[in-house]
C-alpha cells in the first residue's frame, strides 16, 4: 500500500510574452499564466503531480484544509481519495484538480500510462490529432493570418470564438474563415455562454432565440460544432436547440461532476461532451462520460484550456477513446503560446508537421517538471508531512487525543486525521 507522506502546494505565475485577451473575460488582459501546483509523495517515493488554474493566490490557505485529508491516505484507493476530496468540498472548495495526481501515482505503480488505466482495453495510442483553439475575438484580417499560420503547421481544424453584441459580427468571422479555408478544413465555434463572465466589460448574453438563429445561420458553413451557446445548466434549452438545428451542440467543460453531466445525458442536451477533468469531477468523471458517450453514440473531446498540465491530463482522457477525432490545442499567439502555456514543463507540447501531439507512453501522466522553471516561476507556500501533521495535531488537540486519533486512523487504514 502506498500512503501519502508529503503534500506540497505551489503558486505558479508564468509571465506571458504579450498580454492575452480571453474572449470569455471581455476587457481583461491576462499577463500571467497562474496555477496552483500540487506535488504528492508517497511513503514509497512515488510522486504524483497535478495543477489547477488560478486567478490570483486564492488558494493560499487551502493546504491547512486539504493536508490532513490527504496525509496518510492510501494513494491507490481512488474511491477513498474521491470521498476525501468530496468531504473537503463541503466547506466550499471544489478541488477536483487534485484528483489526477492520484491517477499519476497509480499509473506509476502499475507501470501504465494513465489513458490505459482509463480504458484498459485500448491499445497503444502514440499521437492524437489536434484542433487549434483560439482564445480571443480578433479582427478578421488577423484571424485569417492565424488560419494561414496553423495550416502551415499541419493543423486541419480550428475553433473560433464569437463574443460580440452584434450577431452579424459573430457570423462574419465564421463566414470569412470558411471562405478563406475552403471545404475540408474543420471549423468549430465557441460562444462561451456556458459560464458567462462580465467582470470588466459587459459580455453578450445569448438566449434560446439568438442561439437558434446563429446555429441555423452557420449550417451552410458546415461547422463541426457550436460550443456553449447557452448557460451550462440550461439543459432544456440546449436540448431544444439541438432539435432545431443540424449544427452539433457541444459543452460541459465546467459542469461540476457526474451528477451535472448525467442530467445533460438524460435531457439530451449535447452532441459533443467536453468535460475538463480539473473542473468536472476529476478523471474518474471523464471516464464515466466517455463510457456514456460510447453507449449513446455521442462525441467526446475534453476541454483542455488552462495550462500545459491541464492539456496533458485531458489528453489521457481523450486518448482513451477508441473513436477519437480532434483534441483542443490552446494556441493564440502572441499572448498564449506553448512557452507561456507550458512554462514549467521540461518540454513544451508542440504540434508535429502532421497536426498531431504525442501521447505520453510512460507510466503515469508523463508530466515532467522543469525544476529550474518551477523555482523561477513558482513559490512553495505549503508543505505537510506525517511528522508535521502529528505535531500540529498534538498542538491543537493535545497529546492524548492525538494518539487516540492516530490509533483510529491506523485501524481504519485510511482517512482524515484531525
Ligand atoms: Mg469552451
Amino acid at each position: 500500500m502506498s500512503r501519502i507522506a508529503r503534500v506540497e502546494l505551489f503558486h505558479v505565475e508564468i509571465p506571458l510574452d504579450e498580454p492575452f485577451h480571453p474572449s470569455w473575460i471581455p476587457g481583461y488582459p491576462q499577463t500571467q499564466n497562474r496555477m496552483t501546483l500540487i506535488r504528492l509523495t508517497t511513503d514509497d517515493g512515488i510522486v504524483g503531480v497535478s495543477a489547477g488554474t488560478a486567478f490570483e493566490r486564492e488558494r493560499e490557505g487551502l493546504g491547512s484544509l486539504l493536508g490532513p485529508y490527504l496525509i496518510g491516505a492510501d494513494a491507490t484507493n481512488l474511491s477513498e481519495i474521491r470521498q476525501r476530496l468530496t468531504e473537503a468540498s463541503f466547506l466550499g472548495w471544489h478541488n477536483w484538480w487534485i484528483e489526477p495526481a492520484f491517477w499519476d501515482i497509480r499509473g506509476k505503480l502499475e507501470g501504465k500510462p494513465v489513458y490505459r488505466l482509463i480504458n484498459p482495453e485500448i491499445g497503444p495510442v502514440e499521437r492524437v490529432p489536434v484542433y487549434a483553439s483560439t482564445g480571443s475575438v480578433r479582427p478578421i484580417p488577423e484571424r485569417l493570418a492565424y488560419l494561414d499560420r496553423i495550416r502551415d503547421m499541419g493543423i486541419t481544424a480550428v475553433k473560433l470564438r464569437v463574443h460580440s453584441f452584434d450577431e452579424r459580427e459573430d457570423l462574419a468571422i465564421v463566414e470569412a474563415a470558411r471562405r478563406h479555408l475552403g471545404s475540408g478544413f474543420t471549423i468549430a465555434v465557441d460562444a462561451n455562454q456556458g459560464w458567462r463572465v462580465a467582470l470588466i466589460d459587459d459580455a453578450p448574453l445569448w438566449d434560446l432565440e439568438r442561439a437558434t438563429r446563429f446555429a441555423r445561420a452557420i449550417e451552410p458553413l458546415e461547422v463541426a460544432w457550436l460550443e456553449e451557446p447557452l448557460e451550462m445548466h440550461d439543459y432544456e434549452g440546449l436540448a431544444q436547440l439541438r432539435k432545431s438545428t443540424t449544427t452539433p451542440i457541444a459543452g460541459g467543460e465546467l459542469l461540476s461532476g457526474w451528477h451535472d453531466v448525467r442530467t445533460a445525458f438524460e435531457r439530451g442536451s449535447l452532441d459533443l461532451y467536453q468535460p475538463y477533468a480539473m473542473f468536472c469531477g476529476g478523471l474518474e468523471t471523464s471516464r464515466r462520460v466517455l463510457a456514456q458517450c460510447r453507449i449513446e453514440g455521442l462525441s467526446f473531446s475534453p476541454h483542455t484550456w488552462t495550462n500545459g498540465i491541464g492539456l496533458l491530463v485531458n489528453l489521457h482522457a481523450f486518448a482513451a477513446h477508441p473513436e477519437r477525432h480532434v483534441l483542443e490545442y490552446p494556441f493564440e499567439p502572441p499572448g498564449w503560446t506553448p512557452a507561456g502555456r507550458d512554462g514549467i514543463l521540461a518540454q513544451p507540447i508542440e504540434v508535429a508537421p502532421d497536426g498531431t501531439i504525442a501521447v505520453p507512453q510512460e507510466p503515469g501522466l508523463g508530466i515532467h517538471l522543469d525544476e529550474r522553471a518551477l523555482a523561477r516561476h513558482g513559490h512553495r507556500f505549503f508543505r505537510m508531512t506525517k511528522a508535521s501533521l502529528a505535531i500540529h495535531t498534538i498542538r491543537t488537540k493535545g497529546l492524548r487525543t492525538a494518539l487516540d486519533l492516530k490509533r483510529r486512523k491506523d485501524r481504519r487504514g485510511s482517512g482524515p486525521t484531525s
